[in-house]
């Protein structure tokens, strides 16, 4: 069995297919990653403006007062060139005028009749120059750089209405369980609310793919090998959830060999979620994850969504901060590497009461996972500990 740290290896160096990049409008970039670096088009800002309410003058220019030859709104370019003894009243983001090399803002001013007077120090030029912020050609972006709210905001800035990105994997979800029904009307005796194709969609849209629609199917061998070959048909991932441990109705191992994989992991020395499978078919990448709704959560997050991001370009660094252990953590077996739901406030980190993997309570409150190491049963408050924030 591999340890955590050698089946994320292996994950990280599997090869996967080359991804392929489209053009999508600026509106429906966001979440999405840059298929090629970007160069700013144009400078930024494209002319020399002013920073601030006030008045354009030359710099140096020490006259007693100032007549006010224009006023120059943004959006409207100036007409006259500025000159000793001259000003223009200028609004923030208004064309500098020629002559002009700073601005005086206007709670150091007072005007009257026509002129303007200083009477107060502004120590600062108030402009802002042309192509200060970035020059064409500039690199403004990497390839595998997300486009979050900041990026498309600097893309629209530049002028650029249309993004260059990665190709959104598409990821299906099949779940297996009879006893599985939607959210909604009460269940009846023994049944289970399917709570994995929620989490899973949620979880995969959150990594930039796009989740298809759930397809669900009993503890049926046959109808699961059936099931595989239909989502492959329009999946780049598919991601099966339940039926991968040794109970006698779980047949997904079985039919995903039966399907065509292959199957590169069976069980990572993992806590939640042991049994987990990865495998491959050609182009096509399948993971089996144990139906505890902890476990298919945590296997996502750990060792799924780094190479859904890989798929799109992007290196994905985990969010791994040092914390302070707030009270003491135990457990009674230690030979698996663990993920503990907390709290990460501050600096500290806080367990929530933990009732295992099938109870998402905790998981529901928490913001981060403890990572335990193999080997370690017990960790005492105060301890410094690496966090995994979510
Ligand atoms: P399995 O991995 O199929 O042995 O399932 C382990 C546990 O997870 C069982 O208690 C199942 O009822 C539960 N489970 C399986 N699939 C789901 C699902 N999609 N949503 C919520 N619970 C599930
Ligand atoms: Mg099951």
């Amino acid at each position: 069995m591999l340890s955590a740290e050698e089946a994320e290896a292996v994950l990280a160096a599997f090869p996967l297919p080359a991804g392929e990049s489209e053009t999508v409008p600026l509106s429906a970039a966001h979440g999405r990653f840059l298929a090629a670096d970007l160069l700013a088009p144009v400078d930024m800002p494209e002319f020399d403006k002013s920073a601030m309410d006030g008045y354009a003058c030359i710099a140096g220019d020490a006259s007693p007062a100032y007549e006010i030859t224009e006023t120059i709104a943004a959006g409207t370019p100036p007409r006259f060139t500025v000159r000793p003894g001259r000003c223009a009243r200028i609004m923030t983001g208004a064309m500098l005028p020629e002559g002009a090399d700073r601005v005086v803002k206007r709670e150091c001013t007072v005007e009257e009749n026509g002129l303007m007077r200083i009477v107060a120090e502004d120590p600062n030029p108030n402009v802002r120059r042309r192509g200060e912020d970035l020059r064409v050609g500039d690199r403004v972006l990497s390839r595998g750089d997300r486009l979050q709210a900041a990026q498309v905001a600097l893309l629209a800035s530049l002028g650029i209405a249309e993004a260059v990105v990665a190709r959104s994997p598409r990821v299906g979800i099949l779940t297996t369980g009879s006893e599985l029904v939607p959210p909604g009307p009460p269940l009846r005796p023994g049944q289970v609310y399917d709570s994995n194709s929620f989490s899973l969609a949620a979880q995969i849209r959150e990594s930039g793919a796009e989740p298809l629609v759930a397809v669900h199917v009993a503890d049926d061998r046959e109808a699961t090998v059936r099931a595989i070959a239909s989502q492959l048909e329009s999946c780049d991932v598919l991601i099966l959830s339940g039926g991968v441990s040794a109970g006698d109705f779980d047949y997904v191992p079985a039919a995903m060999r039966q399907a065509g994989f292959t199957l590169h992991m069976e069980k990572i020395a993992v806590q939640p979620g042991m049994p987990t499978v990865f495998a491959s078919r050609a182009d096509k990448i399948a993971f089996g994850l144990p139906g505890n709704p902890v476990s298919t959560f945590v296997i996502f997050e750990v060792f799924i969504k780094p190479l859904l991001l890989r798929l799109q370009g992007h290196a994905y660094r985990p969010p791994i901060v040092p914390a302070i252990m707030a009270g003491a953590f135990r457990r009674s077996r230690a030979a698996r590497s663990a993920f503990v739901p907390i709290r990460y406030e501050e600096g500290r980190a806080t367990l929530i009461p933990y009732h295992g993997s099938a109870h998402l309570h905790a998981l529901g409150r928490a913001n981060a996972l403890l990572r335990v190491a193999a080997g370690e049963q017990t960790i005492p408050a105060g301890r410094t500990v690496d966090v995994r924030l979510l």
